[in-house]
């Protein structure tokens, strides 16, 4: 399988190629040439396989046998940190449906088992897991630094699984003031790792960028500091979350397997990853009734889908949901690849006109050809607000006992305002985090008197990750203090960063040396 980009204008790579480089070389996403289809008799045989084995068929689909022959290794290593056992799972809550006077059924897939909590923890551990083996394999030891600049939930989530994936060195940048308490406990839980560097800014997310792409621009610097990206356009990451449709699909349907209901999906949607995995799933044979696009206050994809127009609002809203608040849904560029008209010569030319008219700002109606191929998934589209959420939240506590994160309660508003009423049939909606993450949103929910009553009536069910989390919280709450280099205002940062960058490699050298010598000091 070889992987092309979206916009057409550069040649085909490897899966190699594709996990180590994010981006096509010109400018494009990258995607899979073609759609592996699955048969019916696979997708019976799916039924009985753990998570971790259906990730390790699903992704074979995608890169041949000798591209990765260690991917059922990858598989088992990227869920060994997880808290559930199973990896996802599925929970049904009753009470809510009937609060919506629904004749379908609403489940919860809780993809946020993973270590920091978050549905990026599934694409992101088998991404470094695939990493440490491509730069290992043969002997080899050939390491990447890798530069995330994170607005709240990236950081965390990258920050583990390198801790099992030594071959990688993490560098995170994060805005001080503008990530959450929990979020940042989680970062600096993470700091003293020989491979992780965190760096706390005073500037917002634009301010941080700048400095790590011109790291990127500085192609000699790059490459002789091996420079790496994790990035969520990586191609890898957006295939790992195909699984997750699969997986859910089969569980809500286990009961009636010879005649499923009809199954819909519920996808809180900020950059658009999650949802095109879901179209990927759908291409391959996933019998999925439609999709529901759940989307903040910030509805670029909400306005796009119900007009036919693509087009920016003025600002990026900050809301309740803030893994959510994305002006830019850079993923439309795969959905439009994946969608679009069979045989078109300029397909490749025409979406690039398209992404570059929509990043200037301008009003970009979509292709009649393209509406159709959208409509034929049928997609539905909310934007809900932050009080529409809240209230979901109520919901779903007082009649289930159940603490939707704020971003999984946009997808639970999302079905219970549209899809649930007068059809059969299930909605899964996607829990892209654990409460135990927003305990603020919580607490103004459900006016509880104290974030500590939030606190406690988020439940942790024994889960590991759970209790790090909090652990972590409470330790940077009661003071614990956590020495890390700080980027102040008026600093040059890009030099900073660079020299940060050179003493990571000279470690790296060092180590390296160490290991082929075996003894320190005598070369
Ligand atoms: C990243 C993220 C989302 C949005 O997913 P996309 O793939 O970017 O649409 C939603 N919720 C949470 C908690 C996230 O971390």
């Amino acid at each position: 399988m070889r992987y092309v980009s979206t916009r057409g204008g550069a040649p085909a790579v490897t899966f190699e190629h594709a996990v180590l480089s994010g981006w096509a070389q010109d400018g494009g996403m990258l995607l899979p040439e073609r759609i592996p289809k699955i048969a019916s008799a696979t997708l019976e045989q799916w039924r009985e396989l753990h998570y971790g084995e259906l990730c390790e068929a699903v992704l074979r689909l995608f890169m041949a046998e000798d591209e990765l022959p260690e991917l059922k290794d990858v598989c088992s290593r990227a869920f060994a940190g997880f808290g559930s056992d199973s990896v996802v799972e599925l929970q049904q809550l009753p009470g809510t449906a009937e609060a919506a006077t629904a004749t379908a059924a609403i489940h919860i897939a809780e993809l946020w088992h993973g270590p920091s909590l978050a549905f990026k923890d599934l694409g992101m551990q088998v991404l470094c897991q695939s990493l440490q083996s491509l730069l290992t394999r043969n002997g080899s030891n050939d390491t990447r630094t890798v530069l995330i600049s994170t607005s709240g939930d990236t950081g965390p989530s990258a920050l583990q699984a390198v801790t099992d994936a030594p071959s990688l060195h993490c560098i995170v940048l994060y805005p001080i003031g503008r990530v959450s308490r929990v979020q940042e406990a989680q970062m600096l839980a993470q700091a003293g790792a020989a491979n992780a560097t965190v760096i706390a800014c005073e500037g917002t997310s634009d301010d941080m960028d700048i400095p790590c792409a011109q790291v990127f621009e500085d192609a000699a610097f790059a490459r002789d500091n091996h420079i790496g990206t994790v990035n969520s356009v990586n191609v890898l990451r957006l295939l790992v979350q195909v699984v997750h449709y699969f997986y859910a699909y089969l569980k809500v349907t286990a009961a009636a397997p010879g005649s499923p209901p009809p199954v819909y999906f519920s996808v809180p949607t900020g950059a658009a990853g999650n949802i095109t995995a879901g179209v990927i799933a759908r291409l391959m044979g996933l019998p999925a009734a439609g999709f529901l696009v759940a989307v903040n206050e910030n509805d670029v994809m909400h306005r796009m889908l119900s007009t036919g127009v693509m087009e920016k609002s003025a600002d990026v809203l900050l809301t309740t949901s803030p893994a959510m608040d994305i002006q830019a849904p850079y993923n439309v560029e795969r959905l439009f690849h994946l969608l679009w008209r069979d045989g078109d010569p300029d397909k490749g030319a025409s979406i690039r006109a398209l992404m570059a008219d929509f990043n200037s700002g301008e009003r970009v109606p979509l292709p009649q050809h393209l509406k159709d191929g959208i409509a034929a998934l049928n997609f539905k589209s909310v934007s809900v607000s932050n009080a529409r959420a809240a209230a979901a939240i109520r919901t779903a506590y007082q009649a289930d006992s159940y603490v939707l994160d704020p971003h999984t309660a946009v997808g639970v508003a999302t079905a219970m305002d549209t899809i649930l009423k007068n059809r059969r049939g299930i909605v899964v909606c996607m829990g892209c985090a654990h409460a135990a993450k927003f305990p603020e949103t919580i607490q103004a929910a459900l006016a509880l008197p104290s974030l500590a009553e939030a606190c406690r009536i988020i439940p942790n069910r024994d889960h590991k990750c759970v209790a790090a989390t909090v652990a972590a919280t409470d330790a940077l709450s009661a003071g614990a203090a956590v020495q890390i280099e700080v980027f102040t205002k008026g600093k040059d940062w890009l030099a900073r960063l660079k020299e940060v960058i050179r003493e990571v490699t000279a470690q790296r050298a060092e180590a390296a040396g160490l290991n082929s010598d075996g003894v320190a000091g005598l070369v």
